[in-house]
Parts: structure tokens; C-alpha cells; sequence
């Protein structure tokens, strides 16, 4: 349940309250809380009994008993978007930023040319994979920790924060040394042994929507990154799958924005891996721009034909500039890097 507080001098009494129920007290603001969550197993009637009892207390001006199954995400706990600082980029809450990069890490010169060209389309976030989830056991699987060491060779280059993906628990601890967003792909959106650990690195994480998940899966799977620790979830539309073999997925814009009514976490489309098509990146990319999402996410490699993962959906490097021209074209400016970032408000989760 969520608690409006009448005064924040009320935090004290009513956490030491939920304790002694058992839940978890979760201020939306570390340092004036005015929202509580109360979190945790309990059973329905205890929770009646709680709320009932909450309710009649002077200091509290109101319970919302139901805010859904993932309240720390929802918009009852809070009402404003969250701005999360990734390094020194500010995602949601304002402009939309533009993510590029290639899909895997594959060379020096093939990720150094892409974080440039990144850069001087007016990109705020590098993406590149290190460690990758293939369908195929034979395929490309990453350079591994070569390719987080060019990733932070490419951010120390440009200034550019880096989003890479983490595949497993145990890689946690080394992807989370080089990565100021951690990526959690689609196919392990609810591998939550994954996202607890993820969560407990206390860093932002980028979280791909599964090709299957209905946006309480996604949500709660955002909850569960914020429970363990996340500062910050951003959640990535990157298309769902269908029944027409023409595109890869479905890019679910319409999922996209009812999940932002619902959440206040920034989301972003990725429309590489929605379409699975070069040539229909750009023109979803800017629909998804143009339906106020929080950003887009691009593959981009210089010589895509050559490129040792999801070739046919990444933008060459003329591309990436084609897209950023038509987003200027349609009156979008992106996020960019700042030495002093906004604010995150996604601190004090009370852990
Ligand atoms: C990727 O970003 O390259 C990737 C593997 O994405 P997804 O998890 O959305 O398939
Ligand atoms: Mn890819």
C-alpha cells in the first residue's frame, strides 16, 4: 500500500508501524518523505487490518490500499516522472536522449569508429555488447572482458556513458565495473536471480521488455530492480514477437505509453530489434520520438553487411546522421551529457 503522509514528521512512528507487521518502509525522498510504500508478504486481512488502522491516524492523509502489484514503479508512490542519471546523462523527465552503438563489441576500430560517429550525431548514451545472448550456440557470443575494455576506451574517448549488457549473475560484479547503465535483455527479463543480483550493484539498469511479457510482467520485473537496490530502472520497448516473418517484432508504441501512464520510470523504444529492418529503423525511431517516449536506442556499424551480429537491422554510420538530422528536422533535441545532471529523484528507496 502506498501512505500520503499529513506531516513528514510521521515517517518515524509509521515505519516502525509497518516493521512490526513485517514490511519494508520505503520513502519517495530520502530527506522530506510524503510518500510511503509499504512493501512486502502479508495477508490480505493483516493488510486490511493495517490500512484500517493507518487510515485513522491524524498524520496520515491518505492509504491507497491497491496501487497495483508493482508499487515502488507505479505512479501512486510517484505521481512525477523519475530522471535517472546515468553517468553524467539525464534519461526521462525532459529531452529524449538517443542511444547508439553497435549490437556486439566486435574491434577497436568497428566500436571506436561507431562511439565517434555516436558522438557527433549528438548521442548521449554508447551501447555495445560484450557478453551476448545468441539464439545459436554458434554464433558470435562477444569478445567478452576485451569488449568492456574497449567500451571504456570508447567512453573515455568521447565522454559518453556506456550501456552493456549483463548476461548473467555472476558476471555482475565485472560488467558493472565498466557499465554506467547495465542492460538486461529480453530473454532474461524475468530471470530474477539475474535481476536481484543486477539490482544489488546499486547502478541504473537499462531492462528490455520480453518478446511475451504484458506490461505487469515488465513492471514487475522493474520492481524487482528497484527492491533490491537499482538507483534507477529504465525500460526498453524492443518489439514483441508475431506471426508476420516481414519484421523481426512488433514495436508495441501504443505498450510503450500505457506503460508510462502507469510507471514513472523513463521508456525508451528500441526499434533495431523491434523491426529487425535497416530500412524501417529511422521512421519508428522517429514515431516513437514523436509519441513522447524517453528516447530511442539504434544499432549502428560501419559496414553493417559485415557485422558479426544483427547486421540487416543496424544503421551505417551515414545512417545514425540521417536519423539525428530528421529527429532535428521534427524539432527534437536530444539529451546530452552534462558535467552537473539533473537530479535523479530515484535515491532514497530506503534500502
Ligand atoms: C541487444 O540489445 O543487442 C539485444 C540482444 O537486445 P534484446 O535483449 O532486446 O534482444
Ligand atoms: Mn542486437
Amino acid at each position: 500500500m502506498i501512505v500520503l503522509l499529513a506531516q513528514p514528521a510521521a515517517f518515524a512512528p509509521i515505519r516502525a508501524l509497518a516493521r512490526r507487521a513485517g514490511l519494508r518502509c520505503v520513502p519517495d525522498s530520502a530527506e522530506q518523505p510524503h510518500r510511503l510504500a509499504l512493501v512486502g508478504a502479508l495477508s490480505p486481512a493483516a493488510r486490511d487490518e493495517l490500512a484500517t488502522a493507518l487510515e485513522g491516524r491524524p498524520d496520515v492523509a491518505e492509504v491507497i490500499r491497491d496501487p497495483g502489484s508493482a508499487p515502488l514503479a507505479s505512479r501512486h508512490f510517484r505521481p512525477e516522472p523519475s530522471i535517472v542519471a546515468v553517468g553524467p546523462l539525464s534519461i526521462g523527465g525532459g529531452a529524449p536522449i538517443l542511444a547508439a552503438g553497435p549490437c556486439a563489441v566486435e574491434s577497436r576500430a568497428q566500436l571506436m569508429a561507431v562511439a565517434q560517429a555516436a558522438a557527433r550525431a549528438g548521442a548521449g548514451l554508447l551501447r555495445g555488447g560484450a557478453f551476448k545472448p545468441r539464439t545459436s550456440p554458434y554464433a558470435f557470443q562477444g569478445l567478452g572482458p576485451e569488449g568492456l575494455r574497449l567500451l571504456a576506451e570508447a567512453r573515455q574517448s568521447t565522454g559518453l556513458p556506456v550501456a552493456t549488457e549483463v548476461l548473467a549473475s555472476e558476471q555482475v560484479e565485472l560488467v558493472a565495473e565498466v557499465a554506467d547503465l547495465l542492460q538486461i535483455g529480453a530473454r532474461n527479463m524475468q530471470n530474477y536471480a539475474l535481476l536481484a543480483a543486477a539490482g544489488a550493484a546499486g547502478k541504473p539498469v537499462l531492462l528490455k521488455r520480453g518478446v511475451g511479457a504484458t506490461l505487469d510482467e515488465w513492471l514487475l520485473a522493474a520492481e524487482h530492480l528497484i527492491a533490491t537496490g537499482a538507483s534507477g530502472v529504465v525500460l526498453c520497448e524492443r518489439g514483441l514477437r508475431h506471426f508476420d516473418p516481414q519484421t523481426r517484432n512488433i514495436l508495441d508504441l501504443a505498450g510503450a505509453l500505457a506503460a508510462k501512464s502507469l510507471t514513472h520510470l523513463p521508456v525508451i523504444a528500441d526499434p533495431s530489434h523491434a523491426t529487425g529492418r535497416r530500412d524501417l529503423v529511422i521512421p519508428m525511431a522517429l514515431a516513437a520520438l514523436a509519441a513522447g517516449l524517453d528516447g530511442v536506442i539504434v544499432e549502428v556499424h560501419p559496414d553493417p553487411d559485415r557485422a558479426l551480429s544483427d547486421g540487416p537491422q543496424s544503421l551505417d554510420l551515414a545512417g545514425l546522421a540521417d536519423l539525428a538530422e530528421r529527429a532535428a528536422a521534427m524539432g527534437v533535441t536530444f539529451a546530452t551529457p552534462s558535467p552537473r545532471p539533473r537530479t535523479a529523484t530515484v535515491d532514497g528507496w530506503g534500502r
